[in-house]
């Protein structure tokens, strides 16, 4: 197939800089950034140091303890998010190009993102203003009102797979609830993050009410866990991470949210249409080149239809496009980095020496356009047994492993053999079967029938060693606040507790 590349509309060569205090700064040294699609310089990044750290925290600080973030009215705060969600529709076929360009993704899924951005930013400027208090009848003479404020200062750690989207998930409900900022994007995909700095900058946000700060985790992210000024700490990103997140959490027992891994399961009964599971299952695995936290990576089928399904499945796998994600044709990009591509190819050598047996892709995808870039083939093992580590460990690639199942017991079983329950799904016609093993499956984002849809709406999170807490929804609100109760003495007479 002939492939053309479409000419990128967006110019990356130019200053990318981190925001502190309302400022576009550099940080005083420079990351090459390099495009996953040819394994080519992209761009320079500035990146900072621990004391640039600091002085966001203390920029972020001072516009919570001081600026007016924290005191505008709810309306306000509203009216700022929804001029942000604008802009990033002004903007979407850039961020979108950026993202791709940056991280590898095919166009059309980066352009899903700036749209679910957009529409993260609307539901939280929505939600901003409706009722989140109680009052409490009390003994008279006293009434308790219950209400909602903001935590303060929060340290927002994302990482690379969905860098606006992430933003976007932390960002909204923390500016809607009236707290300031410090993100630190993954140092591998800053740039559509940046650009959003930039158009935070453009609607007016006041200065030190976000901050981002570019670099490498353990030189300026693991400050802003540590800092004692810093109130929340919310993460996404590997369950090796977040546990060190958590630990450095601990100076001033900050609260946290931790969004990690997954070994998700994908249980398809015999009385389900194979080929809408097959296709399901591979949208669950493929999507993004399965560098996402919820990949249906492991699909535990009914063995009455273990073998056709396999069969159809690798044979699908096999016709998917891998290319450049800006190629119209891309239906799979390369994996982000080339740290990250190893990684993939060490696991397809651990699941062949453990005897699994590799189905269909297994090597770098080879092709028209791919030199250079890190491209995986779209891999498929069956045979596995449970403790094999392609099964347990997450792999966080287009690679998923096939377990199978003699009756319903069994897939239960199976799909919760995992540290990890961030998500699952369930796909049988038997409605009575269906919520039977959608309330057995130990995930805190499941679905029956589908996979991957994902709404601002509804709360996002992991049971298990997949996090703690929630985001999305009016929980990922409530994950930005403070619980305080008021009383208020109705009628004060002098208690006289003591006598004299
Ligand atoms: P991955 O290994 O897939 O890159 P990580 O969980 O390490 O995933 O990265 C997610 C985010 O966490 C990135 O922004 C990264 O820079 C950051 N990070 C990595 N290590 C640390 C650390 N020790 N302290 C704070 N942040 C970190």
């Amino acid at each position: 197939m002939a492939m053309t590349l479409a000419e990128p509309k967006v110019k990356v060569d130019r200053a990318w800089q981190m925001y502190i205090d309302g400022k576009f700064v550099d940080g005083g040294s420079v990351r090459e950034l390099i495009n996953p699609a040819d394994g080519k310089v992209l761009c320079k990044v500035q990146e900072g140091t621990a004391e640039h750290a600091k002085k966001a925290i203390d920029a972020a600080r001072k516009a919570f303890d001081e600026g007016p973030w924290r005191t505008t009215s709810a309306s306000d705060r509203a009216a700022m998010l929804f001029k942000i969600a604008d802009k990033i529709d002004e903007n979407a076929e850039e961020l979108a190009t950026l993202e791709t360009m940056n991280g590898g993704k095919p166009l059309r899924e980066a352009r899903y993102d700036m749209a679910d951005a957009a529409q993260c930013f609307r539901y939280y400027a929505g939600l901003a203003t409706k009722p989140s208090g109680q009052t409490v009848e009390v003994p008279a003479p006293s009434v308790t009102s219950i209400v909602r404020e903001p935590i303060g200062v929060c340290g927002q750690i994302i990482p690379w797979n969905f860098p606006m989207l992430m933003a976007a998930w932390k960002l909204a409900p923390a500016l809607a609830a009236g707290n300031t900022c410090v993100m630190k994007p993954s140092e591998y995909t800053p740039l559509s993050v940046i650009r959003l700095a930039e158009l935070l900058h453009e609607v007016g946000l006041p200065e030190g009410v976000v901050n981002i700060v570019l670099g490498a985790g353990p030189t300026v992210g693991l400050p802003i866990a540590e800092s004692t000024k810093v109130d929340k700490i919310a993460f996404t990103g590997s369950v090796k991470t977040g546990k060190v997140i958590a630990q450095a959490a601990l100076t001033n027992l900050k609260k946290v949210t931790l969004e990690l891994g997954g070994k998700s399961p994908m249980v398809v009964f015999s009385d389900f249409d194979v080929d809408i599971a097959v296709d399901y299952a591979l949208f669950g695995i493929y999507c993004n080149a399965g560098q996402v936290c919820s990949a249906g990576s492991r699909i535990v089928v009914d063995e009455k239809i273990h073998d056709e399904f396999v069969k159809k499945m690798a044979e699908r796998a096999k016709k998917i496009q891998v290319g450049p994600g800006l190629d119209a044709d891309t239906e799979m990009g390369p994996l982000v980095s080339e740290a990250q591509y190893n990684r993939v190819l060490e696991y397809i050598e651990v699941g062949k020496k453990e005897g699994a047996k590799l189905l269909c892709g297994g090597t770098r995808a080879e092709g028209k356009n791919l030199e250079g870039g890190y491209y995986v083939a779209p891999t498929i093992f069956s045979n596995t047994k449970p403790e094999m580590r392609i099964v347990q460990e997450e792999i966080f690639g287009p690679v998923v492993v096939i377990q199978k199942f003699s009756d319903e017991k069994e897939a239960i079983a199976l799909a919760n053999d995992s540290q990890f329950g961030l998500a699952g799904a369930v796909f049988t016609n038997d409605i009575t079967r269906a919520n039977r093993v959608v309330k057995a499956i130990r995930a805190g984002i499941t679905w029956v029938n589908g996979y991957h849809s994902t709404f601002n709406e509804c709360p996002w999170g992991g049971y298990k060693q997949s996090g703690w807490g929630r985001e999305l929804g009016t929980f990922g609100l409530d994950a930005y606040t403070e619980v305080k109760q008021i009383n208020i003495n109705l009628e004060p007479v002098a208690v006289e507790w003591f006598k004299n």
